[in-house]
């Protein structure tokens, strides 16, 4: 169902990257699975119609809504027919899901290798190296710089995997199954 991937976190942060309004648009449009017009979202979005064409045609660059142009014969005019495409955008945070899990895993690695330091704040995490060039003073809050607990930071990295690889089997399962109906 297309609303079990609307709701994951990783779905909601790609649309956010492609407009602040981009989740809230598509969460309606999930709700309102028959409608083909841009101005059904003036009312909802509580914007100008152009603001929604703004926000369609962001992700129509994306793939994630198409259209159909339509020409009045007696106006000339042209209205456009928009649709969802869930399959799109399920397969673009899988991928990009599956670009961030190697990064993170690829840090693991990293931290497990090298010895860590970072300040109270955690602007930044050194190797060792780095932060005796710096004299174990933080660049950018010049408060201590001390060791990375290995321990923590691998869970950290962990928790992180797990949600993002718990998130990629729904969306691959959904992929699945709309691939089945087509
Ligand atoms: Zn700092």
């Amino acid at each position: 169902m297309a609303s079990n991937i609307i709701n994951l976190s990783s779905v909601q942060k790609y649309l956010d990257n492609i407009d602040g309004s981009a989740f809230k648009l598509i969460s309606i449009w999930c709700n309102n699975k028959e409608n083909t017009s841009d101005e059904f979202f003036t009312q909802p979005l509580d914007c100008k119609i152009t603001v929604v064409r703004s926000i369609l045609n962001k992700l129509h660059y994306y793939g994630i809504v198409n259209y159909d142009k339509i020409k009045n014969e007696n106006s000339g005019w042209f209205t456009f027919k928009w649709y969802m495409d869930y399959n799109k955008l399920s397969k673009l945070v899988f991928l990009g899901n599956a670009d961030k899990l190697e990064k993170l895993k690829a840090k693991q690695k990293y931290y497990g290798q090298y010895q860590m330091f970072t300040c109270k704040r955690s602007c930044h995490d050194f190797p060792f190296e780095v932060a005796a060039e710096y004299n174990f003073n933080c660049p950018m809050c010049n408060d201590t710089l001390m060791h990375v607990d290995y321990v923590e930071k691998q869970k950290e990295l962990q928790t992180q995997i797990c949600a993002i690889e718990e998130e990629n089997a729904i969306l691959s399962l959904f992929l699945k199954e709309t691939n089945k109906k087509q």
